[in-house]
């Protein structure tokens, strides 16, 4: 499993359409500062669920939409597209390649494909867990992260061996069933 390609269109400074297509190995992002770099991963923290604007270097959600330049109008919505290769299977899902969609309007309603049929955030979130990709995975690592883990309590860093042994799901499903 493997990020083939994101999509980001009206996302923090992408007004226009951009598409990142991602190798095999390692792939590096260079810019000068504030070119939008850290945008990028951003746009991945959000296709993959992420909630909270402030983990997203912003206030509330709608600072995910281009704002405007004295030379662009704003955009309405904010759209990101993660291509996933899935041909190993890792992802519980029969197909070879999955794509997730995000939408977030200026209205503040939200919308959630997983190759393009509409769904909500928690079928994303269930698709993804146990795989480490998650917002609350161990993939992503934004500056501090490291830092976190050592100082963690033992029961936080307890959930990040739990994520890697693939068990979150159960205890995510136990809890469900515990509310009803
Ligand atoms: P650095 O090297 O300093 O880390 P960077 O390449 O990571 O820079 P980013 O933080 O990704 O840069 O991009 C910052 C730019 O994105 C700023 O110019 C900021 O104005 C712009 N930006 C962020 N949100 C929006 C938005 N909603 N609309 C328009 N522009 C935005
Ligand atoms: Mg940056």
């Amino acid at each position: 499993m493997y990020f083939k390609r994101i999509d980001m269109h009206g996302f923090k400074s992408f007004a226009e359409p951009v598409s990142i297509e991602f190798n095999h190995g390692i792939t590096c992002i260079v810019g000068p500062n504030g070119s939008g770099k850290s945008n990028i991963s951003d746009a991945l923290r959000w296709v993959l669920g992420e909630q909270s604007p402030k983990t997203l270097r912003g206030g509330k959600m709608e600072d995910v939409i281009f704002a405007g330049t004295a030379s662009r109008k704003s955009r309405g919505m904010a759209e990101v597209v993660l291509v996933i290769d899935n041909s190993t299977g890792i992802l519980p899902i029969d197909y070879s390649e999955v794509a997730i969609t995000r939408r977030v309007f200026r209205s503040g309603e939200s919308e959630y494909y997983i190759n393009n049929n509409p769904c909500r955030l928690k079928d994303i979130r269930e698709l993804i867990m146990d795989t480490g990709i998650g917002v609350d995975g161990y993939s992503l690592i934004g500056q501090g992260k490291i830092a976190d883990i050592v100082s963690n309590k033992p029961e936080s860093r307890r959930e990040i061996f739990e994520e890697a042994a693939g068990i979150v799901k159960y205890r995510s499903k136990k809890a469900e069933a515990e509310r009803k």
